[in-house]
C-alpha cells in the first residue's frame, strides 16, 4: 500500500513540477539537460596534457610559474553550459546540476587518470572558517571519496586568511592575493602521505599551488589534483575568463 502511495505522490509531483532542463529551464521528459544544452557542454579532451590537465592547445604548464603539484585532471572547460551549471551549483547550492549532469564525467575521468595511485586522503581546497556559504569543493571531495573509496579529510588544510574573489583579480594579482592564505594542520598525519587535492575551477593554478605547497612543506610526499572545471582560455595571452 505504501508503495502505491509513494508512486502516486511521485506522479502528482511530476505532474505539478515536470522535469526541466537544469541549464535553460525547457520542459523535458526526464531529468537532466535538453539536447541543445547537453551539446553546449565543453569537455576537456581525452589526450589532455598530463601535467596541467588541459587540452594540448590550452596547456598552461609554463603559465609564468612552476606547478607545485604532480599533475591535475579536469573534466570540463568553464564555458557554455558548464559555466551555467557551475554557477547554479556554486552560488545557489543547486546540487542536482552536479549530481545529475557533471558528476559522471568528473568521477570517471579522475578514477581513470589516477588508477593505481595510492591516495591516503582526499582534501578539498578549504574555505575560511567564517565563510559559511555552500562549500562546493567539499561537496566534490566527498563525492570523489565515495567513488574512489579514499577518506575525505577537511581537517588537514585550512584557509587562514580571507582573500578577495580570485576571479576579480588579474593574472598578476591572483598569485599575490592567495599567497600564504592556506596552512596545513595535524602535520604528524601528513608525513609521507599521497593526497588528492580537489577544487571546482582552476584558472592560473595559484590556489592549487598554494595548497600543494602548504601540504608538501608540512610533510606530504605527493599532491595530485582533480578539478571539476578549468578556465576556457585558449592560450597564455587570453585573459577573457577570470574565474578561479
Ligand atoms: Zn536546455
Ligand atoms: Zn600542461
Amino acid at each position: 500500500m505504501k508503495k502505491i502511495k509513494f508512486s502516486l505522490a511521485g506522479w502528482l509531483c511530476r505532474l505539478l513540477f515536470p522535469p526541466r532542463c537544469l541549464s535553460c529551464g525547457a520542459l523535458l521528459e526526464q531529468d537532466g539537460l535538453c539536447q541543445r544544452c547537453a551539446a553546449g557542454l565543453s569537455l576537456v579532451e581525452e589526450d589532455a596534457c598530463r601535467f596541467c590537465g588541459r587540452g594540448r592547445d590550452r596547456c598552461r604548464c609554463d603559465y609564468g610559474k612552476a606547478l607545485l603539484f604532480e599533475q591535475a585532471v579536469n573534466a570540463y572547460y568553464y564555458e557554455g553550459t558548464g559555466r551555467v551549471l557551475l554557477q547554479k551549483f556554486k552560488f545557489h547550492g543547486n546540487t542536482a546540476c552536479y549530481d545529475q549532469v557533471l558528476a559522471q564525467r568528473f568521477l570517471a575521468r579522475t578514477a581513470q587518470a589516477y588508477a593505481g595511485v595510492p591516495f591516503d586522503y582526499i582534501v578539498p581546497v578549504p574555505r575560511h572558517a567564517k565563510d559559511h556559504r555552500f562549500d562546493q569543493a567539499r561537496y566534490l571531495a566527498q563525492s570523489l571519496s565515495k567513488q574512489l573509496g579514499v577518506r575525505c579529510r577537511t581537517d588537514l588544510l585550512e584557509k587562514v586568511r580571507k582573500t578577495l574573489p580570485q576571479h576579480r583579480q588579474n593574472r598578476e594579482n591572483r598569485g599575490k592575493n592567495i599567497k600564504g592564505a592556506f596552512a596545513a594542520c595535524k602535520k604528524q598525519e601528513l608525513q609521507g602521505v599521497c593526497i588528492l587535492l580537489v577544487d571546482d575551477v582552476s584558472t592560473s593554478f595559484s590556489t592549487l599551488n598554494e595548497c600543494a605547497m602548504a601540504l608538501k612543506n608540512a610533510g606530504a610526499d605527493r599532491v595530485l589534483c582533480a578539478c571539476l572545471m578549468t578556465a576556457a582560455g585558449k592560450n597564455k595571452k587570453d585573459q577573457g575568463d577570470r574565474h578561479e
